[in-house]
């Protein structure tokens, strides 16, 4: 069991607030019904902690989850319980079918070397293997091409070998409504699904559950929505879930052409007070924010000057009188002043990769009824 390390011990905090995800996952349910809804929790919940993001979702009903990896299915499955289903979205990998059957995880086939090694595997133990089959309908990254898996729906000895628990796809461009790519993916799917009665569909990510009905299926697979980020501009309604803050290590005032940081890249043009806080690329606070991005304190916006470090970032707080921020105070990175979303846009990228590289070093303060839980980062219990 890790060691119980103090939150004064570290010098930022990433707050994730279970009861959002909770509401957040009840709102799609809700909106989806009569259409089942999973809970993608690949990359340990998207950054912020499947031990305690998985319970979370099990207490609001969610049965369902799904993993990229084989690796993944074992923290998750240790903490939502025998009745829940984990099924791995990257299919499996050569040599460890055995190991998905023994832990009782269900590999999504996306080739037809994956179905034919799970084929082989069922002949050898003389039982149906449980799995799902996954369609490329057009996105050409994972799936069987329709053809081949209505192939696979004519073969009596397939229906004997593997009981085929969901037959799904993925939508290229869910997040743009507009793009005609989201009703041809759906009708290639649909004929493949037609070849395979009684068993469930499923094609929405959380982009997916804001296109309407027909992408809802039988079971829909939320993932960055839970988390609070609007896949796409038909999304409303959804709670932001994380806040991060850092302390503030160090205050100076500089004078004009003072340098700044590594490669001194930011020279003051003025006298300026600056903040160095304790929060830098190591922590998954891109390095491309420099020059770029800012904190935030008492609604006043602190914009960053020169370089991002490993360990620190240099803020400009000339617009905040002496009072207001003193060395050991937190400023804000992500939160009700500046989301997610703003974030990953002034970094140039989108909130998934922002939030799945958070949380390598900050205190995890995870909020639920009221009560706070503190958790080292990579406290898998
Ligand atoms: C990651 C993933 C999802 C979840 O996507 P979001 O956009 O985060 O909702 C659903 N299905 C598959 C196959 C995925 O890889």
């Amino acid at each position: 069991m890790p060691s119980q390390i103090p939150i004064d011990a570290f010098s930022s905090r990433l707050g994730i607030d279970l009861d959002a995800i909770r509401a957040n996952y009840r709102a799609i349910a809700q909106r989806i019904a009569p259409a089942r809804c999973g809970a993608v929790v690949k990359a340990n919940a998207y950054g912020l902690g499947v031990a305690m993001v998985g319970p979370a979702l099990c207490r609001e009903g969610c049965r369902t989850f799904f993993v990229a990896q084989l690796c993944e299915g074992e923290p998750l499955a240790r903490v939502v319980g025998g009745d829940s289903e984990i099924f791995i979205l990257n299919g499996i990998d050569p040599g460890s079918e055995a190991l998905c059957v023994e832990r009782g995880f269900l590999p999504v086939l996306n080739s037809t070397t994956q179905v034919e090694r799970w084929r082989t595997l069922a002949r050898a133990t003389d039982r149906p293997l449980p799995a799902a089959l996954q369609v490329d309908s057009g996105m050409s990254r994972l799936g069987l091409p329709p053809a081949a898996a209505i192939d696979l729906a004519s073969d009596p000895a397939f229906a004997r070998e593997v009981d085929l628990r969901l037959l799904m796809t993925h939508l290229a461009c869910a997040d743009e409504p507009a793009r005609p790519a989201n009703a041809e993916q759906l009708a290639r799917f649909r004929a493949v699904h037609a070849h395979f009665p009684g068993v469930p569909a499923s094609v929405a990510n959380s982009g997916g559950t804001f296109l309407g009905a027909e992408f809802h299926g039988d079971l829909a697979r939320p993932g960055v929505a839970l988390f609070g980020v609007d896949p796409g501009p038909l999304a409303e309604g959804l709670r932001p879930t994380v806040r991060l803050d850092a302390r503030v290590l160090q205050i100076r005032t500089i004078e004009a052409g003072t340098g700044v940081g590594y490669g001194l890249e930011h020279v003051a043009a003025t006298r300026q007070r600056l903040a160095t806080v304790a929060i830098g690329y190591a922590d998954g606070w891109p390095r491309c924010l420099g020059g770029i991005g800012a904190a935030w304190h008492g609604g006043t916006r602190l914009p960053i000057v020169g370089r991002v470090s490993m360990d620190s970032t240099t803020i400009d707080i000339s617009a905040l009188s002496e009072e207001a921020l003193h060395e050991g105070d937190f400023v804000e990175l992500i939160g009700p002043s500046q989301s997610l979303d703003q974030v990953a846009r002034d970094a140039g990228t989108i909130a998934y990769e922002l939030l799945t590289q958070l949380g390598a070093r900050h205190a995890r303060i995870y909020l639920e009824n009221g009560a706070t839980q503190v958790r080292a980062p990579g406290d898998h219990r």
